[in-house]
């Protein structure tokens, strides 16, 4: 799959989430993080998942074509969301992603590492836990896994639960694939603390929120 930065401004007008996303810049110069060190953690969050399934990422220039689209929100929400759009035609309630789009809010801080202070993002946890979302995962429960969705620095690595989310979409590394990976429904959000309401008011979205939450 390829994936690419936001340049500009875009707007996706099917999208649920992310339905307006710019560049990254001022995110990061809110958060005083250069952007070699952004792109260098998108890296790694999607190497995490390269290392996990049979499924192989790019990083390509052009915004338009990317099949992961990473930006900042137009209009900053809650921390970060997926959106995941899906080829029209699918057999029963598994379809295929056509693209998906991650983006983060620019007015939230944003730092590189844990330090314990679960009101500032780590950029690495957050994306690997959105390009989840964007390969087609959902959250297994509230917590123990990237993608439980309790921001909580237990750790900053795929665990087990989430390895076997992608190995049985994807298969495991090694596997030939010679169909394009189908996958379910699922769309997806990191939201702000004290978000809780939100978390049960609509039941198909889902959230990562702190770990005091009553979500
Ligand atoms: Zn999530």
């Amino acid at each position: 799959m390829t994936y690419a930065f936001a340049t500009g401004t875009v707007h996706n007008t099917e999208a649920r989430n992310c339905r307006d996303m710019q560049a990254l810049d001022g995110l990061l110069t809110r958060s005083a993080i250069p952007a070699a060190v952004l792109e260098r953690e998108a890296e790694a969050a999607f190497a995490m998942w390269q290392a996990s399934a049979n499924i192989r990422f790019n990083r390509i220039d052009d915004p338009a074509v990317a099949q992961i689209l990473i930006g900042a929100q137009t209009q900053p929400r809650d921390v970060a969301f997926a959106d995941v759009s899906y080829e029209p035609n699918g057999p029963g309630d598994v379809r295929t992603i056509r693209r998906s789009l991650v983006c983060l809010n620019p007015e939230k801080p944003w730092k590189v590492g844990f330090g314990g202070d679960v009101s500032v993002y780590d950029l690495r946890y957050a994306l690997a836990h959105e390009i989840g979302h964007a390969i087609g995962l959902d959250h297994p429960g509230p917590s123990g896994q990237l993608m439980s969705f309790r921001y909580d620095e237990q750790f900053r690595e795929l665990q087990p639960g989430d390895i076997a989310g992608a190995v049985m979409l994807y298969g495991p590394i090694g596997r030939t694939a010679a169909n394009p990976p189908l996958l379910p429904s699922v769309a997806a959000d990191l939201v702000a603390p004290h978000a809780a309401a939100h978390c049960g008011a609509e039941p198909r979205r889902t959230a990562l929120t702190p770990r005091d939450s009553a979500c």
